[in-house]
Protein backbone atom coordinates (compact mmCIF):
# COMPACT_ATOMS: atom_id res chain seq x y z
CA UNK A 1 0.00 0.00 0.00
CA UNK A 2 1.12 3.27 -0.76
CA UNK A 3 1.20 5.84 2.51
CA UNK A 4 -1.54 7.92 2.63
CA UNK A 5 -3.81 5.37 0.54
CA UNK A 6 -5.24 2.82 2.33
CA UNK A 7 -7.43 0.09 0.46
CA UNK A 8 -10.78 2.02 -0.47
CA UNK A 9 -13.44 -1.05 0.93
CA UNK A 10 -16.27 -2.47 -1.20
CA UNK A 11 -18.88 0.10 0.60
CA UNK A 12 -17.37 3.42 -0.91
CA UNK A 13 -19.43 3.71 -4.29
CA UNK A 14 -21.53 1.10 -3.49
CA UNK A 15 -22.56 -0.87 -6.58
CA UNK A 16 -25.74 -0.22 -8.39
CA UNK A 17 -25.68 -3.52 -9.84
CA UNK A 18 -24.25 -6.94 -8.86
CA UNK A 19 -20.61 -7.33 -9.58
CA UNK A 20 -20.07 -9.66 -12.53
CA UNK A 21 -17.36 -11.31 -10.60
CA UNK A 22 -19.00 -12.00 -6.83
CA UNK A 23 -15.86 -13.73 -5.79
CA UNK A 24 -12.49 -13.23 -7.98
CA UNK A 25 -11.26 -16.17 -5.49
CA UNK A 26 -13.44 -18.50 -6.70
CA UNK A 27 -14.11 -17.58 -10.28
CA UNK A 28 -10.09 -17.89 -10.64
CA UNK A 29 -10.59 -21.75 -9.61
CA UNK A 30 -12.99 -23.06 -12.03
CA UNK A 31 -12.20 -20.35 -14.92
CA UNK A 32 -12.50 -22.62 -18.64
CA UNK A 33 -12.35 -20.61 -22.21
CA UNK A 34 -14.30 -22.90 -23.04
CA UNK A 35 -17.38 -21.91 -21.20
CA UNK A 36 -16.98 -18.12 -22.97
CA UNK A 37 -16.87 -19.60 -26.01
CA UNK A 38 -20.44 -20.98 -25.18
CA UNK A 39 -21.73 -17.73 -24.57
CA UNK A 40 -21.06 -16.92 -28.00
CA UNK A 41 -22.12 -18.01 -31.11
CA UNK A 42 -19.28 -20.02 -33.11
CA UNK A 43 -21.08 -22.79 -35.60
CA UNK A 44 -18.58 -25.43 -36.59
CA UNK A 45 -15.86 -23.23 -34.87
CA UNK A 46 -16.21 -20.37 -37.18
CA UNK A 47 -15.54 -17.14 -35.66
CA UNK A 48 -15.94 -13.99 -37.03
CA UNK A 49 -15.52 -10.59 -34.99
CA UNK A 50 -18.09 -8.56 -36.83
CA UNK A 51 -20.43 -11.32 -36.12
CA UNK A 52 -20.25 -11.67 -32.79
CA UNK A 53 -20.25 -7.86 -32.18
CA UNK A 54 -23.14 -6.87 -34.47
CA UNK A 55 -24.87 -9.57 -36.33
CA UNK A 56 -25.75 -11.77 -33.45
CA UNK A 57 -27.67 -8.76 -31.68
CA UNK A 58 -29.16 -7.54 -34.99
CA UNK A 59 -30.40 -11.27 -36.01
CA UNK A 60 -32.09 -11.34 -31.99
CA UNK A 61 -33.36 -9.82 -29.25
CA UNK A 62 -31.05 -6.16 -29.50
CA UNK A 63 -32.12 -5.81 -33.27
CA UNK A 64 -33.74 -2.64 -32.14
CA UNK A 65 -31.35 -1.68 -29.30
CA UNK A 66 -29.09 1.34 -29.63
CA UNK A 67 -25.66 0.20 -30.15
CA UNK A 68 -24.33 3.56 -30.65
CA UNK A 69 -25.10 7.06 -29.85
CA UNK A 70 -22.88 9.14 -31.91
CA UNK A 71 -22.47 12.78 -30.59
CA UNK A 72 -20.86 15.26 -33.35
CA UNK A 73 -18.52 17.54 -32.80
CA UNK A 74 -20.97 20.49 -32.67
CA UNK A 75 -23.48 18.22 -30.48
CA UNK A 76 -25.85 16.72 -33.37
CA UNK A 77 -27.09 13.25 -32.21
CA UNK A 78 -27.44 9.92 -34.42
CA UNK A 79 -28.47 6.65 -33.21
CA UNK A 80 -27.57 3.48 -34.80
CA UNK A 81 -29.42 0.12 -33.84
CA UNK A 82 -27.98 -2.96 -33.88
CA UNK A 83 -29.91 -3.66 -36.99
CA UNK A 84 -28.86 -0.12 -38.21
CA UNK A 85 -25.64 -1.53 -37.88
CA UNK A 86 -25.63 -4.74 -39.59
CA UNK A 87 -27.13 -3.21 -42.69
CA UNK A 88 -24.47 -0.56 -42.45
CA UNK A 89 -21.58 -3.08 -42.38
CA UNK A 90 -22.74 -4.99 -44.20
CA UNK A 91 -23.38 -2.50 -46.92
CA UNK A 92 -19.26 -1.49 -46.44
CA UNK A 93 -18.21 -5.27 -46.79
CA UNK A 94 -20.48 -5.35 -50.38
CA UNK A 95 -18.63 -2.12 -51.78
CA UNK A 96 -15.58 -3.38 -50.23
CA UNK A 97 -15.48 -6.61 -52.29
CA UNK A 98 -17.07 -4.58 -55.30
CA UNK A 99 -13.56 -2.88 -55.59
CA UNK A 100 -11.62 -5.96 -55.47
CA UNK A 101 -10.35 -6.15 -51.62
CA UNK A 102 -9.57 -9.32 -51.09
CA UNK A 103 -9.44 -11.99 -47.39
CA UNK A 104 -6.30 -11.42 -45.61
CA UNK A 105 -5.53 -7.83 -47.44
CA UNK A 106 -4.72 -5.09 -44.97
CA UNK A 107 -7.27 -2.18 -44.95
CA UNK A 108 -6.29 1.22 -43.01
CA UNK A 109 -8.59 3.47 -41.23
CA UNK A 110 -7.59 6.95 -40.91
CA UNK A 111 -10.34 9.00 -39.66
CA UNK A 112 -11.86 11.03 -36.73
CA UNK A 113 -14.70 9.06 -34.49
CA UNK A 114 -17.52 9.36 -37.07
CA UNK A 115 -20.33 6.30 -37.68
CA UNK A 116 -18.30 5.56 -40.89
CA UNK A 117 -15.16 4.52 -39.09
CA UNK A 118 -17.24 2.15 -36.86
CA UNK A 119 -19.16 0.75 -39.75
CA UNK A 120 -15.91 0.37 -42.14
CA UNK A 121 -14.64 -1.37 -39.13
CA UNK A 122 -16.57 -3.96 -39.17
CA UNK A 123 -17.33 -4.23 -42.91
CA UNK A 124 -14.01 -5.19 -43.10
CA UNK A 125 -13.80 -7.98 -40.90
CA UNK A 126 -17.18 -9.01 -42.61
CA UNK A 127 -14.66 -9.68 -45.90
CA UNK A 128 -11.99 -11.21 -43.43
CA UNK A 129 -9.54 -8.35 -44.67
CA UNK A 130 -7.47 -7.45 -41.45
CA UNK A 131 -8.71 -3.86 -40.28
CA UNK A 132 -6.08 -1.68 -39.08
CA UNK A 133 -6.72 1.77 -37.37
CA UNK A 134 -4.23 4.60 -37.87
CA UNK A 135 -4.44 8.00 -35.46
CA UNK A 136 -5.79 10.75 -36.93
CA UNK A 137 -3.02 13.06 -35.11
CA UNK A 138 -0.50 11.02 -36.73
CA UNK A 139 1.77 13.21 -39.45
CA UNK A 140 2.41 11.97 -43.09
CA UNK A 141 5.40 10.04 -41.66
CA UNK A 142 4.17 7.63 -39.02
CA UNK A 143 1.58 6.81 -41.74
CA UNK A 144 3.27 5.52 -44.18
CA UNK A 145 5.63 3.66 -42.21
CA UNK A 146 2.77 2.13 -40.97
CA UNK A 147 1.09 1.31 -44.81
CA UNK A 148 4.22 0.51 -45.71
CA UNK A 149 5.40 -2.28 -43.02
CA UNK A 150 1.90 -3.88 -43.37
CA UNK A 151 1.56 -3.45 -47.71
CA UNK A 152 -1.53 -1.93 -46.88
CA UNK A 153 -3.90 -1.87 -50.30
CA UNK A 154 -6.42 0.75 -49.07
CA UNK A 155 -6.81 3.51 -47.00
CA UNK A 156 -10.64 4.79 -45.94
CA UNK A 157 -10.09 8.66 -44.65
CA UNK A 158 -11.78 11.49 -45.00
CA UNK A 159 -11.20 15.31 -46.75
CA UNK A 160 -9.92 16.48 -43.85
CA UNK A 161 -7.04 13.86 -43.55
CA UNK A 162 -6.59 13.13 -46.98
CA UNK A 163 -3.35 15.60 -47.61
CA UNK A 164 -1.73 13.36 -45.30
CA UNK A 165 -2.24 10.44 -47.76
CA UNK A 166 -1.57 12.40 -51.02
CA UNK A 167 1.67 13.54 -49.10
CA UNK A 168 3.28 9.94 -49.17
CA UNK A 169 1.13 7.99 -51.94
CA UNK A 170 3.75 7.81 -54.12
CA UNK A 171 5.91 6.00 -51.89
CA UNK A 172 3.21 3.31 -50.73
CA UNK A 173 3.35 0.85 -54.23
CA UNK A 174 0.72 -1.51 -52.12
CA UNK A 175 -1.57 0.67 -51.92
CA UNK A 176 -4.54 0.83 -54.74
CA UNK A 177 -7.49 2.45 -53.16
CA UNK A 178 -8.06 5.76 -51.29
CA UNK A 179 -11.51 5.83 -49.74
CA UNK A 180 -12.72 9.04 -49.16
CA UNK A 181 -15.92 9.68 -46.82
CA UNK A 182 -17.03 12.86 -48.45
CA UNK A 183 -20.68 12.83 -47.54
CA UNK A 184 -20.20 14.48 -44.14
CA UNK A 185 -17.54 17.51 -44.95
CA UNK A 186 -18.87 17.36 -48.23
CA UNK A 187 -16.93 18.76 -51.65
CA UNK A 188 -15.51 16.56 -54.13
CA UNK A 189 -13.37 13.36 -54.73
CA UNK A 190 -10.41 13.35 -56.99
CA UNK A 191 -10.59 10.99 -60.04
CA UNK A 192 -7.22 8.96 -58.37
CA UNK A 193 -9.71 8.40 -55.37
CA UNK A 194 -12.87 6.55 -54.87
CA UNK A 195 -15.57 8.50 -52.82
CA UNK A 196 -17.31 6.14 -50.13
CA UNK A 197 -21.30 7.18 -51.06
CA UNK A 198 -20.30 6.34 -54.43
CA UNK A 199 -19.81 2.71 -53.31
CA UNK A 200 -21.12 2.45 -50.22
CA UNK A 201 -25.31 3.50 -51.05
CA UNK A 202 -25.71 1.68 -54.06
CA UNK A 203 -24.23 -1.61 -51.72
CA UNK A 204 -26.71 -4.52 -51.07
CA UNK A 205 -27.55 -4.46 -47.18
CA UNK A 206 -27.42 -8.21 -47.55
CA UNK A 207 -23.73 -9.86 -47.01
CA UNK A 208 -22.56 -13.13 -46.15
CA UNK A 209 -19.63 -13.19 -43.91
CA UNK A 210 -16.54 -14.67 -44.98
CA UNK A 211 -16.01 -17.48 -43.04
CA UNK A 212 -13.19 -17.07 -40.63
CA UNK A 213 -11.92 -19.33 -38.38
CA UNK A 214 -10.13 -18.42 -34.47
CA UNK A 215 -6.88 -18.28 -36.10
CA UNK A 216 -7.83 -16.35 -39.11
CA UNK A 217 -5.97 -12.37 -38.80
CA UNK A 218 -8.59 -9.85 -37.79
CA UNK A 219 -7.18 -6.50 -36.71
CA UNK A 220 -3.07 -5.21 -36.74
CA UNK A 221 -2.71 -2.34 -34.34
CA UNK A 222 0.65 -0.22 -34.67
CA UNK A 223 2.98 -0.72 -31.41
CA UNK A 224 6.40 1.08 -30.80
CA UNK A 225 9.59 -0.23 -29.90
CA UNK A 226 12.75 1.25 -28.74
CA UNK A 227 14.70 0.68 -31.92
CA UNK A 228 13.52 0.07 -35.64
CA UNK A 229 10.34 1.29 -37.02
CA UNK A 230 6.95 0.55 -35.35
CA UNK A 231 5.56 -3.28 -35.07
CA UNK A 232 2.29 -4.43 -36.71
CA UNK A 233 1.01 -6.75 -33.94
CA UNK A 234 -1.65 -8.74 -35.62
CA UNK A 235 -4.64 -10.39 -33.70
CA UNK A 236 -6.41 -13.06 -35.11
CA UNK A 237 -10.70 -13.69 -34.92
CA UNK A 238 -11.14 -15.51 -31.37
CA UNK A 239 -9.37 -12.48 -29.95
CA UNK A 240 -12.71 -12.04 -29.26
CA UNK A 241 -13.54 -14.55 -26.95
CA UNK A 242 -11.28 -12.53 -24.44
CA UNK A 243 -12.86 -9.00 -25.42
CA UNK A 244 -16.42 -10.55 -24.78
CA UNK A 245 -15.15 -12.02 -21.64
CA UNK A 246 -13.31 -8.74 -19.67
CA UNK A 247 -15.98 -6.83 -21.31
CA UNK A 248 -18.61 -8.99 -19.27
CA UNK A 249 -16.24 -9.49 -16.03
CA UNK A 250 -13.61 -5.87 -16.28
CA UNK A 251 -16.07 -3.71 -17.33
CA UNK A 252 -18.95 -5.21 -15.77
CA UNK A 253 -21.37 -5.02 -18.05
CA UNK A 254 -25.14 -5.49 -17.90
CA UNK A 255 -27.80 -5.45 -20.72
CA UNK A 256 -29.10 -1.94 -19.47
CA UNK A 257 -25.50 0.18 -19.41
CA UNK A 258 -24.83 3.11 -20.43
CA UNK A 259 -21.01 2.96 -21.86
CA UNK A 260 -18.66 5.70 -22.67
CA UNK A 261 -15.24 4.45 -23.29
CA UNK A 262 -12.89 7.98 -24.33
CA UNK A 263 -10.03 6.03 -26.26
CA UNK A 264 -9.68 6.71 -29.75
CA UNK A 265 -10.03 4.15 -31.91
CA UNK A 266 -6.78 4.79 -33.46
CA UNK A 267 -5.35 2.97 -30.58
CA UNK A 268 -5.79 -0.50 -29.00
CA UNK A 269 -8.31 0.44 -26.07
CA UNK A 270 -10.64 2.16 -28.73
CA UNK A 271 -10.57 -0.83 -30.49
CA UNK A 272 -10.86 -3.34 -28.37
CA UNK A 273 -12.73 -1.75 -25.55
CA UNK A 274 -14.56 1.44 -28.00
CA UNK A 275 -15.43 -1.85 -29.94
CA UNK A 276 -15.04 -5.23 -29.49
CA UNK A 277 -15.87 -5.23 -25.79
CA UNK A 278 -18.75 -3.23 -25.54
CA UNK A 279 -20.44 -4.84 -29.52
CA UNK A 280 -19.84 -8.43 -28.25
CA UNK A 281 -21.53 -7.66 -24.96
CA UNK A 282 -24.40 -6.03 -26.90
CA UNK A 283 -24.50 -2.76 -24.53
CA UNK A 284 -25.10 0.72 -25.74
CA UNK A 285 -21.91 2.79 -26.38
CA UNK A 286 -21.94 6.61 -26.64
CA UNK A 287 -19.16 7.56 -29.12
CA UNK A 288 -18.31 11.22 -28.82
CA UNK A 289 -16.16 13.20 -32.04
CA UNK A 290 -15.27 16.13 -29.80
CA UNK A 291 -12.11 16.16 -28.26
CA UNK A 292 -11.25 16.31 -24.53
CA UNK A 293 -12.84 19.61 -22.49
CA UNK A 294 -14.19 19.19 -18.65
CA UNK A 295 -17.05 20.30 -18.85
CA UNK A 296 -17.59 18.87 -22.25
CA UNK A 297 -17.28 15.40 -20.96
CA UNK A 298 -19.59 16.17 -17.96
CA UNK A 299 -22.53 16.87 -20.04
CA UNK A 300 -21.98 13.62 -22.52
CA UNK A 301 -22.17 11.62 -19.37
CA UNK A 302 -25.08 13.47 -18.11
CA UNK A 303 -27.05 14.22 -21.10
CA UNK A 304 -26.79 10.40 -21.88
CA UNK A 305 -26.96 9.17 -18.39
CA UNK A 306 -23.95 6.87 -18.58
CA UNK A 307 -23.21 4.25 -16.23
CA UNK A 308 -20.10 3.21 -16.69
CA UNK A 309 -16.96 4.86 -18.13
CA UNK A 310 -13.61 3.75 -19.20
CA UNK A 311 -11.09 6.65 -19.53
CA UNK A 312 -7.34 7.43 -18.74
CA UNK A 313 -5.20 8.71 -16.22
CA UNK A 314 -3.88 12.00 -18.53
CA UNK A 315 -7.74 12.80 -18.59
CA UNK A 316 -8.25 12.26 -15.51
CA UNK A 317 -5.29 14.45 -14.10
CA UNK A 318 -6.79 16.98 -16.67
CA UNK A 319 -10.23 16.23 -14.80
CA UNK A 320 -8.53 16.74 -11.45
CA UNK A 321 -6.92 20.07 -12.79
CA UNK A 322 -10.41 21.97 -13.19
CA UNK A 323 -11.67 20.92 -9.70
CA UNK A 324 -14.42 18.55 -8.43
CA UNK A 325 -16.55 21.02 -8.14
CA UNK A 326 -17.27 21.57 -12.12
CA UNK A 327 -17.28 18.00 -11.51
CA UNK A 328 -20.26 18.65 -8.72
CA UNK A 329 -22.68 21.29 -10.92
CA UNK A 330 -23.57 18.62 -13.17
CA UNK A 331 -25.95 15.27 -12.40
CA UNK A 332 -23.74 12.52 -12.82
CA UNK A 333 -25.63 10.42 -10.85
CA UNK A 334 -25.99 7.71 -13.06
CA UNK A 335 -22.43 6.49 -13.09
CA UNK A 336 -21.69 3.42 -11.43
CA UNK A 337 -18.01 2.59 -12.34
CA UNK A 338 -15.06 4.41 -13.31
CA UNK A 339 -11.92 2.88 -15.28
CA UNK A 340 -8.67 4.03 -16.47
CA UNK A 341 -5.55 2.73 -18.52
CA UNK A 342 -3.01 3.04 -20.16
CA UNK A 343 -0.42 4.97 -18.12
CA UNK A 344 0.08 4.53 -14.25
CA UNK A 345 -2.86 5.80 -12.26
CA UNK A 346 -1.45 8.55 -9.32
CA UNK A 347 -3.37 6.69 -5.63
CA UNK A 348 -4.43 10.73 -5.59
CA UNK A 349 -6.42 10.11 -8.72
CA UNK A 350 -7.93 7.11 -7.67
CA UNK A 351 -9.13 8.72 -4.69
CA UNK A 352 -10.27 12.33 -6.35
CA UNK A 353 -13.07 10.07 -8.03
CA UNK A 354 -14.65 9.83 -4.60
CA UNK A 355 -14.40 13.80 -4.30
CA UNK A 356 -15.50 14.54 -7.89
CA UNK A 357 -18.56 11.48 -8.71
CA UNK A 358 -18.56 9.29 -5.56
CA UNK A 359 -16.72 6.22 -7.18
CA UNK A 360 -13.30 5.34 -6.95
CA UNK A 361 -11.27 5.23 -10.00
CA UNK A 362 -10.24 1.54 -10.73
CA UNK A 363 -6.97 1.11 -12.73
CA UNK A 364 -6.45 -2.10 -14.96
CA UNK A 365 -3.34 -2.86 -17.25
CA UNK A 366 -2.61 -4.61 -20.57
CA UNK A 367 -1.32 -3.43 -23.93
CA UNK A 368 -1.75 -3.62 -27.87
CA UNK A 369 0.11 -7.12 -27.93
CA UNK A 370 -2.13 -9.12 -25.06
CA UNK A 371 -5.59 -7.39 -26.85
CA UNK A 372 -7.41 -7.45 -23.46
CA UNK A 373 -7.41 -6.68 -20.55
CA UNK A 374 -4.61 -8.68 -18.01
CA UNK A 375 -5.31 -7.86 -14.36
CA UNK A 376 -7.74 -5.09 -13.07
CA UNK A 377 -9.01 -3.80 -10.23
CA UNK A 378 -12.55 -5.52 -10.19
CA UNK A 379 -15.56 -3.73 -9.06
CA UNK A 380 -15.96 -6.53 -6.21
CA UNK A 381 -13.03 -6.07 -4.84
CA UNK A 382 -11.43 -3.35 -3.05
CA UNK A 383 -8.90 -0.92 -4.26
CA UNK A 384 -5.45 -0.54 -3.52
CA UNK A 385 -4.68 2.79 -4.74
CA UNK A 386 -1.66 2.39 -7.37
CA UNK A 387 -2.03 -1.13 -8.02
CA UNK A 388 -3.38 -1.99 -11.24
CA UNK A 389 -5.24 -5.10 -9.67
CA UNK A 390 -5.16 -8.65 -9.37
CA UNK A 391 -4.63 -10.74 -12.50
CA UNK A 392 -8.03 -11.58 -15.21
CA UNK A 393 -9.16 -15.30 -13.89
CA UNK A 394 -8.28 -17.60 -17.01
CA UNK A 395 -4.65 -15.43 -17.53
CA UNK A 396 -1.49 -16.17 -15.73
CA UNK A 397 -0.38 -12.71 -15.17
CA UNK A 398 2.85 -12.37 -12.87
CA UNK A 399 6.67 -11.35 -11.75
CA UNK A 400 9.45 -13.20 -12.92
CA UNK A 401 13.09 -13.08 -11.85
CA UNK A 402 16.40 -12.92 -14.07
CA UNK A 403 16.05 -15.93 -14.99
CA UNK A 404 12.65 -16.35 -15.52
CA UNK A 405 11.51 -18.16 -12.29
CA UNK A 406 8.21 -16.77 -10.86
CA UNK A 407 9.25 -14.44 -7.87
CA UNK A 408 7.74 -16.26 -4.70
CA UNK A 409 8.26 -13.50 -2.32
CA UNK A 410 5.91 -10.60 -2.01
CA UNK A 411 7.08 -6.84 -3.19
CA UNK A 412 9.96 -7.81 -4.92
CA UNK A 413 10.88 -6.31 -7.95
CA UNK A 414 10.44 -8.29 -11.38
CA UNK A 415 9.83 -8.61 -15.02
CA UNK A 416 6.02 -8.22 -15.52
CA UNK A 417 5.42 -11.82 -17.77
CA UNK A 418 2.03 -13.54 -18.94
CA UNK A 419 1.80 -17.26 -19.54
CA UNK A 420 0.87 -17.74 -23.35
CA UNK A 421 -2.39 -19.59 -24.48
CA UNK A 422 -4.84 -16.57 -23.54
CA UNK A 423 -7.21 -16.30 -26.92
CA UNK A 424 -6.45 -12.51 -27.62
CA UNK A 425 -2.52 -12.92 -27.64
CA UNK A 426 -1.17 -11.33 -30.41
CA UNK A 427 0.38 -14.04 -33.36
CA UNK A 428 2.79 -12.12 -34.59
CA UNK A 429 4.83 -8.60 -35.47
CA UNK A 430 3.47 -8.68 -39.00
CA UNK A 431 6.83 -8.98 -41.29
CA UNK A 432 9.13 -9.48 -38.33
CA UNK A 433 8.45 -13.76 -36.68
CA UNK A 434 11.81 -13.13 -35.49
CA UNK A 435 11.24 -10.30 -33.36
CA UNK A 436 7.94 -11.56 -32.01
CA UNK A 437 9.81 -15.00 -30.90
CA UNK A 438 12.24 -12.87 -28.60
CA UNK A 439 9.23 -11.39 -26.75
CA UNK A 440 8.61 -15.42 -25.55
CA UNK A 441 11.52 -16.73 -23.35
CA UNK A 442 11.36 -19.80 -21.09
CA UNK A 443 7.39 -20.47 -21.61
CA UNK A 444 6.49 -16.43 -20.74
CA UNK A 445 5.91 -13.59 -23.01
CA UNK A 446 8.07 -11.13 -21.82
CA UNK A 447 5.48 -7.51 -21.31
CA UNK A 448 8.97 -4.69 -21.44
CA UNK A 449 7.14 -3.75 -18.25
CA UNK A 450 8.41 -4.34 -14.61
CA UNK A 451 6.47 -4.84 -11.73
CA UNK A 452 6.05 -6.15 -8.17
CA UNK A 453 3.21 -8.19 -6.61
CA UNK A 454 2.15 -8.05 -3.24
CA UNK A 455 0.96 -10.42 -0.72
CA UNK A 456 -2.31 -10.75 -1.77
CA UNK A 457 -1.38 -10.70 -5.67
CA UNK A 458 -2.44 -6.64 -6.46
CA UNK A 459 0.26 -6.32 -9.12
CA UNK A 460 1.85 -2.53 -9.22
CA UNK A 461 4.36 -1.37 -12.64
CA UNK A 462 7.77 0.03 -11.58
CA UNK A 463 8.37 1.00 -14.79
CA UNK A 464 9.60 0.03 -18.72
CA UNK A 465 12.02 -2.17 -19.51
CA UNK A 466 13.23 -0.24 -22.53
CA UNK A 467 13.50 3.91 -23.77
CA UNK A 468 9.89 3.93 -24.84
CA UNK A 469 7.90 6.72 -24.19
CA UNK A 470 4.43 6.55 -23.05
CA UNK A 471 2.56 10.02 -23.15
CA UNK A 472 -0.67 10.53 -22.65
CA UNK A 473 -1.24 6.62 -22.78
CA UNK A 474 -0.19 6.62 -26.43
CA UNK A 475 3.62 4.69 -26.81
CA UNK A 476 6.17 6.68 -28.67
CA UNK A 477 9.52 5.28 -30.02
CA UNK A 478 12.20 7.52 -29.38
CA UNK A 479 13.77 5.62 -32.45
CA UNK A 480 10.76 7.20 -35.16
CA UNK A 481 11.56 10.75 -33.65
CA UNK A 482 15.14 10.46 -34.14
CA UNK A 483 14.88 9.27 -37.56
CA UNK A 484 12.19 12.71 -38.27
CA UNK A 485 14.79 15.13 -36.67
CA UNK A 486 18.08 13.90 -38.51
CA UNK A 487 16.26 13.93 -42.03
CA UNK A 488 16.53 17.93 -41.05
CA UNK A 489 19.63 19.48 -42.70
CA UNK A 490 20.56 21.03 -39.71
CA UNK A 491 20.57 18.04 -37.37
CA UNK A 492 23.53 16.07 -37.58
CA UNK A 493 22.42 13.62 -34.62
CA UNK A 494 19.49 13.08 -32.18
CA UNK A 495 18.39 11.20 -29.01
CA UNK A 496 15.06 11.68 -27.88
CA UNK A 497 13.65 10.59 -23.86
CA UNK A 498 10.83 10.88 -22.13
CA UNK A 499 10.71 13.74 -20.04
CA UNK A 500 8.38 13.57 -16.94
CA UNK A 501 5.24 15.28 -17.04
CA UNK A 502 2.46 16.05 -14.54
CA UNK A 503 -0.50 15.78 -16.64
CA UNK A 504 0.93 13.08 -19.83
CA UNK A 505 2.79 11.57 -17.02
CA UNK A 506 5.53 11.87 -20.02
CA UNK A 507 6.26 14.30 -22.82
CA UNK A 508 8.86 13.65 -26.30
CA UNK A 509 12.15 15.44 -25.39
CA UNK A 510 14.90 15.50 -28.06
CA UNK A 511 18.17 16.67 -27.39
CA UNK A 512 20.42 17.44 -30.89
CA UNK A 513 23.95 18.00 -32.22
CA UNK A 514 23.81 20.60 -35.38
CA UNK A 515 25.49 19.76 -38.69
CA UNK A 516 28.74 22.28 -39.70
CA UNK A 517 27.81 25.44 -40.60
CA UNK A 518 24.67 25.83 -38.47
CA UNK A 519 24.03 27.33 -35.02
CA UNK A 520 21.69 27.59 -32.48
CA UNK A 521 18.91 30.38 -32.88
CA UNK A 522 15.14 30.34 -31.95
CA UNK A 523 14.45 30.47 -35.64
CA UNK A 524 16.23 27.08 -36.21
CA UNK A 525 14.35 25.40 -33.09
CA UNK A 526 11.07 26.83 -34.57
CA UNK A 527 12.31 25.26 -37.94
CA UNK A 528 12.75 22.31 -36.19
CA UNK A 529 9.57 22.32 -34.38
CA UNK A 530 7.66 23.08 -37.59
CA UNK A 531 9.71 20.21 -39.57
CA UNK A 532 8.52 17.62 -36.47
CA UNK A 533 5.35 18.69 -36.39
CA UNK A 534 4.32 18.35 -39.92
CA UNK A 535 6.01 15.11 -40.80
CA UNK A 536 5.36 13.06 -37.24
CA UNK A 537 1.96 15.17 -35.94
CA UNK A 538 1.32 16.44 -32.57
CA UNK A 539 0.97 12.87 -31.43
CA UNK A 540 4.71 12.34 -32.01
CA UNK A 541 6.48 15.47 -32.55
CA UNK A 542 8.81 16.28 -29.32
CA UNK A 543 7.55 19.07 -27.06
CA UNK A 544 10.77 20.44 -26.67
CA UNK A 545 14.30 20.19 -28.32
CA UNK A 546 17.27 21.42 -26.84
CA UNK A 547 20.68 21.75 -28.89
CA UNK A 548 23.79 20.08 -27.09
CA UNK A 549 27.20 20.22 -28.40
CA UNK A 550 27.89 15.95 -28.23
CA UNK A 551 25.42 13.32 -27.53
CA UNK A 552 26.30 10.55 -25.34
CA UNK A 553 27.45 7.28 -27.27
CA UNK A 554 28.47 3.87 -26.77
CA UNK A 555 31.33 2.47 -28.66
CA UNK A 556 29.29 1.14 -31.21
CA UNK A 557 27.74 4.86 -31.51
CA UNK A 558 24.49 3.93 -30.02
CA UNK A 559 23.20 6.85 -28.15
CA UNK A 560 23.11 6.36 -24.55
CA UNK A 561 18.73 7.90 -24.09
CA UNK A 562 19.01 6.55 -20.42
CA UNK A 563 22.25 9.17 -19.79
CA UNK A 564 20.43 12.06 -21.10
CA UNK A 565 17.34 11.42 -19.25
CA UNK A 566 19.80 10.90 -15.98
CA UNK A 567 21.14 14.47 -17.19
CA UNK A 568 17.88 15.85 -17.75
CA UNK A 569 16.26 14.98 -14.58
CA UNK A 570 19.74 15.46 -12.66
CA UNK A 571 19.86 12.29 -10.91
CA UNK A 572 22.74 10.49 -10.22
CA UNK A 573 24.56 9.47 -14.28
CA UNK A 574 25.18 5.91 -12.39
CA UNK A 575 27.73 3.90 -14.15
CA UNK A 576 29.49 5.76 -17.11
CA UNK A 577 31.68 2.89 -17.87
CA UNK A 578 30.08 1.99 -20.32
CA UNK A 579 29.79 5.38 -21.86
CA UNK A 580 31.93 4.85 -25.49
CA UNK A 581 31.36 1.02 -24.36
CA UNK A 582 28.52 -1.40 -25.31
P1 LIG B 1 -0.08 0.14 -25.55
O1 LIG B 1 0.44 -1.11 -26.12
O2 LIG B 1 0.12 1.34 -26.40
O3 LIG B 1 -1.51 -0.03 -25.09
O4 LIG B 1 0.77 0.47 -24.22
C1 LIG B 1 0.91 -0.51 -23.24
C2 LIG B 1 1.85 -0.03 -22.18
O5 LIG B 1 1.30 1.12 -21.50
C3 LIG B 1 2.09 -1.04 -21.09
O6 LIG B 1 3.04 -2.02 -21.46
C4 LIG B 1 2.54 -0.14 -19.95
O7 LIG B 1 3.88 0.23 -20.10
C5 LIG B 1 1.63 1.06 -20.12
N1 LIG B 1 0.39 0.87 -19.34
C6 LIG B 1 -0.82 0.49 -19.78
N2 LIG B 1 -1.72 0.46 -18.76
C7 LIG B 1 -1.07 0.80 -17.65
C8 LIG B 1 -1.43 0.93 -16.27
N3 LIG B 1 -2.66 0.72 -15.85
N4 LIG B 1 -0.46 1.29 -15.40
C9 LIG B 1 0.82 1.49 -15.82
N5 LIG B 1 1.21 1.39 -17.10
C10 LIG B 1 0.29 1.05 -18.01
Amino acid sequence: MIEGYPEIPKTIGELKAAPQIPDWSAMRESWDWDDVWEELDTPDGLINKAYECIDRHADGARANKAAIIWQSASNEIETYTYSDMKKQTNKVANALKSIGIEKGERVFLLADRIPELYFSCFGILKIGAIMAPLFSAFGPEPIKDRIDRAEGCTVITTPKLLPKINAIRDQLPSLRNVIVINHREGGDVADSDISYSSIVDPASEEFEIEKTGAEDWSVMHFTSGTTGLPKGAAHVHSAIVSQYATGKYVLDFNDDDIYWCTADPGWVTGTSYGMFAPFSNGVTSVIDEGGFGAKRWYEVVQNHKVTVWYTAPTAIRLLMRSGAKVAREHDLSSLRYVMSVGEPLNPEGVVWGIEAFDLPIHDNWWQTETGAIMCANYPSMPIRPGSMGRPFPGVHVTVVDDEGNEIAEAETEGALVVKPGWPSQFRTYWNDQERYDSRFINGWYYTGDRAKMDADGYIWFLGRDDDVINTAGHLVSPFEVESALIEHEAVAEAGVIGKPDEVAMEVVKAFVTLSDGFEESPELLRALNRHCRTRLGPAVAPREIAVIDILPKTRSGKIMRRLLKARELGLDEGDTSTLEDD
